[in-house]
């Protein structure tokens, strides 16, 4: 029960600040607004004072903490300083304090009930004709500025999720061990082929897989935007269920899932009587896929057939950043045979996509995006391999408006092409 936020639990980091500006240099949202208050160091001495007390929220206020988290001037900081915490403990002050805008409420109420959830995009799935038009490039474009761009391209519902389109345990005979499979809700909604092409490494390389069907949202959407009550409710039912498991490791194909599991559990339920140590427990056992395929249990490499493309990797921050599985994928890649791999100038640039930040900030979001899709035209890549399902949508949109006619992969979808 961390989330009790105040000037105390960031205060040493707040002081560490020495105000260089080293952050103004990486800072994806600050390069395109130009901004002081878009940057860390502003972010910081306004952090300060809401923490002190001495500012309280308004929806100018909560607008300067909009962010892409995508810790960049964490990597920048000669100091060190977990920026991010900073941020976030600002954030859930303001919620605290009865501050929160409205989309971000509604988040917050459609999250936290996964059969909710599951109605209102089933029945967005029914209605697509009705929200969505066709986009030449196969994608859908909306109708209506339902929380959506009218820009935007996105992809269709897929019309059975993928975890009701799976057994909820996949057994191989004699397997060496067994994974629960946190599936994380665009691979479930959105993508249930990448889901797919995880069960088939895993099961290719020996490994039996448990999909929890009760699991839900991972609470990162929650949990970076400071509605700390709710992620901690979130937090705690995630691991009445995971830790319950008679499982070796549990397997994510998502760097925000993965952080979630690996860290913000922990820090959500410290000091939580019964929670605490099956927090820790649980996120010692959470692996990226493309770390468990690469080091945990090695995909067979004499079954790998060539794949005839040209492709690039776009490193998902908190995939890289977050979870440091920053070689794996590229292992991966260059172990597949007949891939021609053409590296990005700027691999770990983010994409822009931020998850909510996209939905509220479409224009900067884009404008950050054109960084990626120049980058990627540069490598003259057929395809981008990636590790998140929300940047793929985020470069599947950017692909579909440039007309570019590029493909995404997620590493694991790869693997499994070439595993077939
Ligand atoms: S780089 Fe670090 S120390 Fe320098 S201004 Fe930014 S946050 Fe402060
Ligand atoms: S997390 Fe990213 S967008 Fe946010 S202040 Fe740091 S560098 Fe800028």
């Amino acid at each position: 029960m961390n989330h009790d936020f105040d000037l105390s639990a960031v205060e040493e980091e707040i002081a560490n600040c020495m105000r260089c500006g080293n952050c103004q240099a990486t800072c994806p949202y600050y390069q395109e607004t130009g901004f002081e208050s878009s940057v860390a160091r502003g972010k910081i001495a306004l952090a300060k004072s809401v923490l002190q007390g001495k500012i309280k929220y308004t929806p100018t206020l909560a607008e300067r903490f909009e962010c892409l988290t995508c810790y960049a001037c964490n990597a920048t900081c000669p100091c060190g300083i977990q920026i991010d915490k900073i941020f976030l403990a600002a954030r859930a002050v303001m919620v605290r304090n009865g501050g929160s805008p409205a989309f971000k409420k509604l988040m917050a109420a459609a999250l936290k009930n996964q059969g909710l959830l599951d109605l209102g995009l089933k029945t967005a799935t029914l209605a697509k004709g009705l929200l969505f038009q066709p986009h030449p490039s196969g994608g859908l474009s909306p109708r209506f500025p339902l929380g959506l761009d009218l820009r935007r391209v996105v992809p269709s519902l897929s019309p059975k999720t993928f975890r009701d389109g799976m057994r909820e345990s996949v057994t191989v005979p004699g397997a060496k061990s067994k994974v629960a499979f946190f599936t994380g809700c665009l691979v479930n909604y959105v993508y249930p082929s990448t889901g797919r092409a995880v069960v088939e490494i895993l099961t290719k390389s020996g490994v039996s897989v448990l999909i929890p069907w009760k699991q839900h949202c991972c609470a990162a959407p929650l949990a970076l935007n400071g509605v700390m009550d709710v992620a901690e409710q979130m937090a705690r039912s995630q691991i009445d269920l995971f830790s319950g498991l008679d499982v070796d490791a549990v397997v994510v194909a998502c760097g925000t899932c993965g952080e979630s599991f690996k860290k913000k559990y922990v820090e959500l339920l410290d000091g939580a009587p019964g929670y605490a140590g099956k927090a820790r427990e649980l996120a010692a056992k959470t692996c990226d896929i493309a770390d468990f395929a690469w080091n945990v249990a090695p995909f067979n490499r004499q079954l790998l057939k060539e794949l005839a493309m040209r492709v690039t990797y776009h490193e998902p921050c908190h995939l890289g950043r977050g979870l440091g599985v920053t070689k794996e994928p590229l292992e991966i890649i260059r172990t597949i045979p007949g891939l021609d791999f053409v590296p990005l100038r700027e691999p770990e640039r983010c994409c822009g996509n931020a998850g909510s930040f996209s939905f509220t900030h479409y224009d900067i979001s884009y404008n950050i995006l054109k960084h990626k899709l120049a980058d990627i035209s540069g490598t003259g890549a057929d395809a981008v391999v990636t590790g998140c399902s929300a940047c793929r949508m985020q470069l599947e949109d950017g692909f579909a408006q440039e007309g570019l006619g590029k493909r995404v992969f997620h590493t694991a979808e790869l693997l499994a092409m070439s595993l077939k």
